[in-house]
């Protein structure tokens, strides 16, 4: 059999950024190599995927507008929906974890599925800790076994799932490859993960398609912040690190997301600049120091540039990130709670000041960019599909 036969690739996701982003470049090295890519997510995500080259395919059934807890149930059922009706004319699966359902509707087709977690790697013990440190968040789910309980059987009814309890879905209806955007090495818990069947890849920075930045007013050194694009909605916390950088001579850029506006937080000193969203590849090269709110894909990416980090967690996995990376010695662990100006100006002082930090951070950089990132996993699935089909 050919082993460069032109594949018919199916991508299905959730639409949040988080866990569709860094999947994009994998479409594109796909599509690059010349194999058909259909991807499956919201309309809102059309033209970023067409921008791959991918073909968009949107859910079938799905409301234009929706509250962000209403999208998590609607885009599950919509993706499974769509996955079912189209699913069985491709050669493979290739889903981020998020889309629980993503194994058991595999099999169903009969198609081999090939998962791709954007956070850990995950079984029952890293979602018991999630559950502990996670606030109340999703993850609270996994702190209440009944109540977790009763969820994972009505979902285990509504999509076939194998199992009626969601941690053990997550961990023993497993494909046989799953691709990990960490490195090993800050992997929690990393021996309960067989080296066969868990690859650790890195950040996905290959194939990204970022924006222009204009950093022409700004001086060193340059003070990157950003709480990701969900948990994102503080505007307090963005006063604070007006307050904290303000007589500073740095200069700090602040993606502040969609949901808070400008003009709620206050006047703004010409050292520090606003923005609803940067290219943050290109902020990373520059920054000195990025505070945080511990998302996967920030600290996987701060750590492929060698940036120290001030991180402040806001819920689900991200206190537990922010652990590890205390634990690793990678960077900081500030509490929220309490954090006032001072403090955070004092933090960030000691950070930027201890060159330290950066030798420590080396060996993480080196292994994050051997890791291969999206194209290590694009040889891996296709060399599996012709392995399958040599065996067949
Ligand atoms: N991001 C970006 N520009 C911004 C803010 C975020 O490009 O202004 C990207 C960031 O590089 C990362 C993703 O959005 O890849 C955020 O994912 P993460 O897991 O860190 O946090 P989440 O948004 O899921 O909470």
């Amino acid at each position: 059999m050919n082993e460069n036969r032109k594949r018919k690739i199916l991508m299905v996701n959730l639409p949040f950024s988080g866990h569709t982003t860094p999947t994009l470049g994998l479409a594109r090295i796909f599509v690059e190599l010349g194999h058909h890519v259909s991807y499956i997510n919201a309309p809102d995500w059309e033209e970023r995927i067409e921008k791959t080259g991918a073909a968009f395919i949107p859910y079938d059934d799905y409301p234009e507008t929706l509250s962000p807890s209403q999208k998590e149930i609607r885009s599950w059922h919509a993706a499974w929906q769509t996955v079912q009706r189209v699913g069985a004319d491709f050669d493979c699966l290739i889903y981020e974890m998020l889309f629980l359902p993503g194994k058991s509707v595999a099999d169903r087709l009969n198609i081999p599925a090939f998962r791709l977690f954007s956070t850990f790697a995950l079984n029952e013990r890293v979602l018991r800790d999630f559950g502990r440190t996670g606030g109340w968040y999703m993850t609270a789910i996994f702190r209440y076994p009944r109540l977790c309980g009763l969820f994972s059987k009505w979902i285990q009814k509504k999509f076939g799932l194998r199992y009626g309890n969601i941690a053990e879905e997550m961990e023993r209806n497993a494909p046989d490859l799953n691709f990990t955007y960490t490195i090993r090495e800050f992997q929690i818990y990393p021996e309960e993960f067989p080296a066969d069947h868990y690859k650790f890849v890195g950040p996905a920075v290959d194939g990204r398609m970022e924006e222009d930045f204009d950093f022409s007013k700004m001086r060193n050194p340059i003070v990157y912040i950003s709480l990701g694009t969900l948990l994102n909605t503080s505007a307090a916390f963005f006063r604070k690190c007006i307050e904290a950088f303000r007589n500073e001579p740095v200069s700090v850029i602040l993606s502040i997301g969609k949901t808070i506006r400008k003009e709620q937080l206050g006047e703004i000193p010409d050292n520090i600049f606003i923005y609803s969203h940067v290219p943050q590849l290109k902020i990373l090269q520059r920054a000195s120091l990025f505070i945080t709110h511990g998302g996967m894909n920030s600290v996987n990416e701060a750590l492929y540039y060698g940036t120290p980090m001030l991180v402040i967690p806001v819920g689900n996995d991200q206190p537990r990130v922010a652990r590890q990376i205390e634990d690793l010695h990678l960077g900081k662990y500030l509490r929220r709670k309490g954090l006032t100006p001072s403090v955070l100006r004092e933090q960030a002082r000691t950070v930027l000041q201890d060159p330290s930090w950066q030798e420590r951070l080396l060996l993480f950089q080196k292994r994050s960019r051997e890791a291969g990132g999206n194209a290590a996993i694009a040889e891996m699935i296709l060399a599996e599909l012709h392995r399958r089909e040599e065996e067949a």
